[in-house]
């Protein structure tokens, strides 16, 4: 029998639209052996998801996605089993999620210049339990209140990267975060490398150099990479040893095109990654979580 494993996914934690126990529902409705739970800079989700997983009978990774900066590219940087109450990291995900709260009346201020009357509390309204309110939810009070039909349509006019309402913020330096990761006894995976931006960076060089600092992955298999782009990824994770992810990057009906298991990781390469997990969690000294069976 094919073992499932889908390594990327986000509840109402963050930017996604179901509870964690909906999720881990969802994951084994969605016939997953194995599901992790990657909310972006949080760990907030952890507690409710390993119950339910517990609960319902499918394994459990732990796990965060978090917002990096390499050489002024936007990273995603998923971080497997680390100890999430090691000071630095802590400190890194505070400093991370204060920016992205930080920037909505900013954004809000921008937006009211074109003539699109949203206040906070209509972001509120619909970010709900979310560990910080991001351009998702504001987008989805985009929305609500009519101005456009869809996330997508929000980016793509007002919030997106170079659009009037966007607003930079804090991502962490990607190198000292994959070290932060390793120290927190944590594995590292760069979340879709070549997605959306459509630049192949960080290159083959660079990524070789995070590989020093102690990389483990790339996620090679998602819905933003081109069959040509998983290629290329695969012969660079062969020549580097690394471990070779996919996953769906599920936000339950906040992203479309990518429901549950609709990219998978091999049982093979998921062992790999546990190795490593065992090892970095055993050279840090520190109390990592383990994996929920
Ligand atoms: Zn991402
Ligand atoms: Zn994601």
């Amino acid at each position: 029998m094919q073992v499932r494993i889908d390594l990327h996914t986000h509840s109402r934690v963050s930017d996604g639209t179901d509870s964690p126990t909906e999720l881990i529902q969802a994951a084994k409705a969605a016939e997953l052996d194995v599901v992790a739970i990657t909310d972006h800079d949080t760990a907030a989700s952890w507690d409710e998801a390993a119950a339910a997983a517990t609960e319902a009978g499918i394994e459990l990774v732990r796990g965060m996605e978090i917002s990096t900066d390499y050489v002024g590219h936007s990273v995603h940087l998923l971080a497997y089993l680390p100890d999430r109450t090691h000071p630095p990291l802590v400190a890194e995900l505070a400093r991370i999620l204060a920016g992205r709260d930080g920037r909505l009346p900013l954004m809000l201020t921008r937006l009211a210049r074109l003539g699109i009357e949203v206040s906070l509390e209509d972001v509120a309204a619909v970010s709900g339990d979310a560990a910080a309110s991001g351009r998702p939810h504001l987008a989805d009070a985009l929305v609500a209140k009519g101005y456009v039909r869809s996330r997508d349509e929000a980016f793509n006019r007002y919030l997106g990267a170079g659009k009037p309402a966007n607003v930079s913020r804090y991502a962490a330096p990607l190198e000292p975060m994959i070290r932060t990761v390793a120290a927190a006894g944590g594995v590292t995976v760069i979340a879709h490398p070549w997605g959306r931006s459509g630049h192949e960076q960080p290159d083959e060089a660079a990524i070789s150099a995070l590989v020093d600092a102690g990389l483990s992955g790339l996620e090679v298999d998602h819905q933003d990479h081109s069959p040509e782009v998983r290629e290329k990824l695969r012969v660079i994770a062969r020549n580097l040893d690394l471990v070779v992810t996919g996953s769906s990057d599920y936000h339950g009906t906040g992203k479309v095109g990518h429901h549950l298991g609709v990219n998978t990781t091999a049982p093979a390469e998921y062992e790999r990654l546990l190795e490593r997990a065992a090892a970095a969690a055993a050279a840090s000294g520190r109390a990592t979580p383990e994996v929920v069976r």
